[in-house]
């Protein structure tokens, strides 16, 4: 073990850290005791280093980021978690479904800007069939065949289950025809069934959760997976929630890369609850490195975080700050205040300055290459 981590074990203050240390050392797998110490007696310069030394010994020196584009194609919802900010009734005011026309413009100007992906998702419309989700990726992909779409959280697949009737499975290989090319991470929230009692108590449960992308991975969809923190949730339930995803990822290891969210309280029902600290972010980030071991990558969400967070985050664990997230809506609506846009040259200029070499990646973490026109772009296979 470095001498300096033994130093900042030892400031720590507590004798389990310096074992914790040198099983991450050895790269020996850490239990849920381990979890629990480093969430209650782990500082942050402590949990730092150790996560960059598995950051580094998984992804080297690479910060990743994508060239993409959001698309929320409805924001009408039948559930109402007490989070979400973005969610309308039928009747509200604010509330939307985008025309066929508005997602082939959508599409089109995603090829215009050289996207690699399109990360699509929305609310549970309460009118429409899930044929109206299947045809979404029929058309965006009319349009612009090459764009990756990573589409529907688990929590959409069994909303597109209860109201079909149909099994996950079935679904997932009609829309796979349909141009789907992997499932994103949302949805998850906080598996303890207590605490989405409080939050979403009307989502899917986390074993549907779990279920829904054990399906998509035995398919040969990859996934990422997600967790809301900064809530009503304690340090156990936070531990309890990767060990889960960790031994999914034992079972199939279909899972490319783990998001940690943090709550963003603006105009929604847990309004009155304070942000998660820049603090917390850079914990949860170091803890959920150390803990998935199995996981590739772990994405520094710079929406969510802010810009300055997420690159500190890349010493903290992440490899991988996401990417140019053009209309992104539904994090913006909880009172984020970055840019809807980053454009690269400032991506690269973030990762440069935080001491990482950018690269460009695509969904599925293979390096994109730009020809002398953006829009020209090919993957290392
Ligand atoms: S988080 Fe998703 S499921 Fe929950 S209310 Fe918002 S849009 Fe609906």
């Amino acid at each position: 073990m470095p001498a300096g981590m033994v130093e900042t074990a030892g400031k720590a203050g507590h004798a389990g850290l310096g074992e914790i240390a040198r099983k991450v050392e050895r790269g020996d797998r850490l239990s849920r005791e381990d979890g629990l110490l480093l969430e209650r007696h782990g500082d942050i310069n402590f949990l730092g280093e150790l996560a960059n030394l598995v950051r580094e010994r998984k992804n080297g020196n690479v910060g990743w980021y994508n060239v993409n584009v959001h698309l929320n194609p409805t924001n009408v919802c039948a559930y109402r978690c007490t989070f979400c900010a973005f969610r309308a009734d039928l009747k509200d005011a604010k509330a939307y479904r985008m025309a066929d026309d508005d997602i082939i413009t959508r599409a089109r100007e995603a090829k215009g800007r050289g996207c690699t992906e399109m990360h699509i998702v929305g609310g549970l419309h309460n009118k429409m069939p899930y044929e109206w989700y299947r045809d979404i990726l029929t058309l965006v992909r009319g349009e612009y065949p090459r764009i990756h779409l990573k589409a529907y959280t688990a929590v959409e697949w069994d909303w597109f289950e209860r109201i079909t009737g149909k099994p996950v499975a079935e679904l997932l290989g009609e829309f796979r025809d349909a141009g789907l090319g992997s499932l994103p991470g949302g949805g998850a929230e906080i598996f303890d069934p207590v605490v989405r009692g409080k939050i979403c108590e009307h989502k899917a449960d986390a074993s549907t959760w779990l279920r829904v992308h054990e399906e998509a991975h035995r398919l040969g969809l990859r996934s990422n997976a997600t967790m809301l923190y900064g809530h009503h949730e304690e340090a156990e339930h936070r531990i309890d929630h990767l060990l889960a995803l960790r031994d999914l990822q034992d079972r199939t290891g279909g899972f490319q890369t783990f998001i940690p969210l943090a709550f963003h309280p603006d105009n929604t029902r847990m309004a009155h609850m304070p942000k998660p600290s820049g603090l917390m972010d850079l914990r949860v980030m170091a803890i959920s490195r150390l803990m998935l071991d199995n996981f590739q990558h772990v994405k520094a969400y710079w929406i969510m975080l802010g810009i300055k967070t997420a690159q500190v985050a890349l010493s903290y664990g992440a490899d991988d700050i996401d990417g140019t997230v053009v209309h992104e809506k539904i994090y913006h609506e909880a009172g984020s205040d970055t840019p809807q846009e980053l454009q690269i040259q400032e991506i690269r200029h973030l990762i440069t300055e935080a001491g990482r070499e950018p690269r460009e990646r695509d969904t599925l973490y293979r390096e994109v290459s730009r020809g002398a026109r953006f829009t020209d772009w090919s993957v290392a296979e």
